[in-house]
């Protein structure tokens, strides 16, 4: 199938060509002719599946007659986080070049002003975050019943951060007579719900089943020790190990890990830096932009970061933690091997992780192998001291060093096996949702209550001695995410 074949106006094949896609990816071969046609879409598609330009080339497409009115925005994209909405917005600008639309980001954390001087203008596409969307709506910036087009995107991540009642206020603001594309990667029964309830008769395209991890990437799992710091060197000779990086997404299970983890690899010379759910939305966006730009080679991530980022050549992922569920492991790989790329996914797995690794790959339906044998034992464990007269990681990971490699220790792998229950990382000591949202300055709406799980009871130290009573005061109250 070619894009030629799918209905697209002269002008946004035009766009196509220069963005350099040559064939349609199978979300975009199921979803553009029937929103073409007007119909409702269900796709069931992961980030990396092309599923960005799925819904912004029939949009582009409707677009191109009529024009949009002061504070009537003509067609709404709604994104989970902040970044997937700035993200959506480059893309579709990039690719709605010549189309030269207006397009307004509603996201919390930068100007309210200056966004609601752009939808009185008139904006063609508004792209926000339901929170922010609903503020601009309340202060009477802004009305929906010019919507033609509708758009939500990772409606099971919208699920897991509380924004379901949001999205059904702002549905019933919509006129009757939208179009809605509906994207969500997974079919939990409240998203099945909200799409019996507001789409008409929706054409479903299913493009890969949820627990499937992308073909061309390479998986392997890394015996680690238990101890924080001996991990920590763990990772650093894994780093060390790989030639091939260009750059890479390193996942921490909690926020405080990401922190210890940051200061460590820069301590140790690797051109790393953090990303996490406490950080501004200008220190995201610029971390971001520097990551895109090859000036950091190691992005530190929580999960926060693990859905949406569109960062299309990651080489490498390195699991620091075995992510408790299992269907995270898929959305963490899923940043590397994509659009048909050579991916390589590394997991460090401590003893007590090695239950988590069996559920994952109960879901991905195949076995990851053990990679070579690295397992440290405490006694010859390099001190950071001993590492310091290594070579320092530059910024473009060219001059990589020869890997420093463990000696095979059988014995070691066989004890850490009988570690003790206790050392095993128990289920609370998954950060709550709201550690994974962003914080967002307060506003004048009254905050409706949402589907907050509640912060931890009591102080669950993580594997690196850090408390979870040491999260920042907003963590512990309900705060908008956007
Ligand atoms: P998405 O799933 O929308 O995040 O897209 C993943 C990546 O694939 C992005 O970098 C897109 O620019 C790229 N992409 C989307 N459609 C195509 C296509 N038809 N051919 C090649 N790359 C594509």
């Amino acid at each position: 199938m070619q894009f030629s074949e799918l209905g697209l106006s002269p002008k946004v094949l035009e766009a196509v060509e220069k963005a350099g896609f040559t064939t349609p990816t199978p979300i975009q071969t199921g979803a553009i002719p029937p929103a073409l046609s007007r119909k409702d879409v269900l796709g069931l598609a992961q980030t990396g599946s092309g599923k960005t330009a799925a819904f912004v080339l029939p949009m582009l497409s409707l677009l191109e007659t009529g024009r949009a009115r002061a504070r009537i925005p003509r067609t709404l994209i709604l994104e989970p986080t902040r970044e997937l909405a700035a993200q959506v917005q480059e893309a579709f600008e990039r690719i709605g070049q010549a189309h030269k639309l207006t397009v307004a980001l509603l996201i919390g954390g930068v100007s309210f002003d200056d966004q609601a001087a752009k939808i009185d203008r008139g904006a063609d596409v508004v792209i926000a975050t339901p929170g922010r969307l609903l503020d601009h709506f309340e202060r009477g910036k802004l009305l929906l019943t010019g919507v033609e087009m509708l758009v939500i995107d990772e409606a099971d991540r919208m699920l897991d951060m509380g924004f379901i009642p949001d999205i059904e206020r702002i549905y019933k603001l919509l006129p009757f007579t939208r179009q809605t594309l509906f994207f969500s990667a997974t079919m939990p029964p409240e998203i099945q719900r909200i799409t019996n309830q507001f789409l008409h008769a929706p054409v479903r395209v299913e493009v890969s089943p949820h627990s499937s991890t992308v073909s061309t990437t390479e998986q392997r799992l890394v015996r680690a020790p238990s101890d924080a710091k001996l991990k920590r060197e763990a990772l650093r000779r894994l780093l060390n190990s790989q030639t091939n990086v260009k750059n890479a997404i390193v996942f921490a299970n909690r926020k405080t890990t990401v922190g210890v983890l940051e200061a460590s690899l820069k301590r140790h010379g690797f051109n790393a830096s953090a990303l996490h759910g406490d950080m501004d939305q200008r220190a995201r966006l610029r971390t971001l932009d520097s990551f895109r730009a090859g000036e950091i080679t190691f992005l530190i991530a929580s999960d926060v970061a693990a859905r949406g980022l569109d960062i299309p050549d990651v080489s490498h992922v390195f699991n620091f933690d075995v992510p408790i569920h299992a269907e995270d492991y898929v959305h963490r790989i899923g940043r590397t091997g994509r659009a048909g790329r050579e991916g390589h996914a590394f997991m460090l797995v401590t003893s007590a992780e090695a239950k988590y690794v069996k559920a994952i790959e109960q879901l991905i339906r195949k076995t990851i192998a053990w990679e070579g044998s690295s397992t440290p034992s405490q006694d010859e464990a390099h001190s950071d001291v001993a590492e310091r007269p290594r070579k320092r990681r530059g910024k473009s990971g060219a001059e990589r060093q020869k890997p420093v490699v463990a000696k095979p220790r059988e014995e070691k792998q066989a004890e850490d096996a009988k570690a003790p229950r206790e050392e095993r990382q128990p289920r609370e000591a998954r950060p709550p949702r709201q550690e994974r949202q962003q914080p967002a300055p307060q506003t004048r709406r009254k905050e409706p209550v949402r589907d907050r799980r509640p912060s931890p009871s009591g102080d669950v130290p993580d594997s690196d001695g850090f408390h979870s009573g040491n999260m920042p005061a907003f963590l512990s109250r309900p705060v908008r995410s956007a």
